[in-house]
């Protein structure tokens, strides 16, 4: 059995997370190979190390004293290795690291966070350090190069039993620091899963995995037990974040599960994230998520449905404007675009414009302040009346539906309400499928 095991920023911010990372590491000898972020916040008020090392990179960019971030940083690090009772040098690597900061690139000096990081847990869990550099490989299109990356593991694993790794970079062909994109130490975990051929991806963090609904809007939603891939990516694209929505796909197509776990709650039973499993859900819908800041652009015009390449030349508007379509409703002699409003507002009357003239149209309408609600669940498909359900539900609570939209694999249907029923609406379809909060 391997599992590998992610340790994601607040699950390593100072000696007490990291003494939990070692109990939970302890407890299970298939935790072998452990991927570690950079220390995160320790509480609301606190910093990332990731964001200090960009503030360390800006001063250092516009030439301003950088040494008072600098100084922050090292007393992080050197506060954990105290506490712990380390004995490397962490305080001479610190300071070199700052004397020769002038001479590295951004991606190099923002790495060193979870460098340190894995240096130190290495060091704590008497495990060897294996540094991501030498193994994490990006092409010249600076994407991973998942075979070398394989062959440099498959050594790597040949020579260490047990290694801690840094999450977040890996090198281009020229020996240059690459980064992922920020939260990107939940991809490392995912490629070392993949290459590896682990069991499990279990990924720590500070949350007991995905909720049926936004905590800040539903009391006690009930947990997640099991999502497929399919249906995460639904939610996290409609803002439920607990994983980097890249890290599914090296896992996905292994079909290897991720398993999300909460560092300070280790007996949670978490998340399992996986696209075929035999659990039956007792509820029809598997989860909730939204968010607000929505245009809709409506186009009316007589016999739409008679003229070929109409909405065709419609998209093109947008392409032209280079703002990014959600969705588009259509009826016969009508259809809607919905977009973000940041995407268009500096642009969008110039598209109306556009519209009017070259479509010809009988009428535009825009209409602002839209929020989507995305109710996504594999079993919907299978359940004859869950629109009705739903949008009985949303009709019978005063909800007016501006907008709907049925991915075509059913196993999401989204609405589109007024910014101010955001809540309401989020609330309404909770209690239809999972039922009201006993008071
Ligand atoms: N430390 C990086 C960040 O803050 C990557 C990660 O935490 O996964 O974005």
């Amino acid at each position: 059995m391997l599992k590998i095991t992610k340790f994601g920023g607040s699950s390593v911010a100072n000696a007490t997370q990291f003494k939990k990372v070692k109990g939970i590491v302890q407890s299970d000898s298939a935790r072998r190979y452990v991927v570690v972020s950079a220390p995160g916040k320790q509480n609301s008020e606190d910093n990332k190390i990731t964001d200090l090392l960009y503030l360390l990179d800006a001063h250092r960019q516009y030439h301003v004293d950088a040494s008072n971030v600098f100084e922050i940083i090292r007393k992080r690090f050197t506060d954990i290795k105290k506490e712990l009772g380390l004995t490397m040098n962490i305080e001479a690597e610190l300071d070199q690291f700052y004397a020769n900061m002038y001479r590295m690139t951004q991606a190099e000096i923002v790495s060193r966070g979870e460098y340190f990081c894995a240096k130190m847990m290495a060091e704590y869990l008497g495990y060897d350090f294996v540094d991501a550099k030498k193994i994490i490989r990006f092409g010249a299109n600076r994407e991973v190069d998942m075979e070398a990356t394989r062959e440099a593991l498959q050594d790597a694993c040949s020579r260490h039993d047990h290694f801690v790794f840094p999450g977040f970079y890996g090198t281009l062909p020229n020996g240059q620091i690459q980064l992922f994109s920020r939260g990107g130490g939940d991809i490392t975990g995912a490629i070392l899963a993949r290459c590896l051929e682990a069991d499990v991806y279990e990924n720590w963090t500070d949350v007991s995995g995905f909720l049926m609904a936004d905590p800040r809007i539903v009391k006690n939603p009930k947990e997640i037990s099991y999502i497929t891939y399919s249906e995460l990516r639904e939610l996290s694209y409609m803002g439920a974040s607990v994983l980097h929505e890249e890290a599914i796909f090296p896992v996905k197509e292994a079909n290897i599960p991720i398993h999300i776990l909460n560092t300070n709650a280790p007996q949670d039973k978490g998340t399992i994230i996986q696209e075929r499993t035999k659990y039956k859900s007792p509820y029809a819908i598997t989860g909730i998520a939204g968010k607000k800041g929505f245009t809709s652009i409506y186009v009316y015009k007589k016999h739409i449905s008679n003229e070929i390449g109409f909405i065709r030349k419609a998209l093109s508007i947008f392409e032209k404007y280079n703002v990014s379509i959600e969705h588009i409703p259509s009826g016969i002699d009508s259809f809607s675009v919905v977009v973000q409003e940041q995407d268009i507002q500096d642009v969008m009357y110039e598209i109306v414009a556009d519209i009017k003239k070259e479509l010809k149209c009988d009428s535009v309408k825009v209409e602002n302040d839209l929020a989507l609600i995305s109710t996504v669940g594999k079993n919907m498909s299978s359940k004859p009346g869950t629109c009705g359900k739903l949008f009985g539900a949303l009709g019978a609570n005063d909800i007016n539906i501006r907008m709907i939209a049925q991915g075509s694999d059913e196993i999401n249907i989204t609405v589109g309400v007024k910014r101010d029923d955001f809540h309401k609406t989020i609330q309404v379809i909770y209690d239809t499928f999972v039922g009201k909060e006993e008071e």
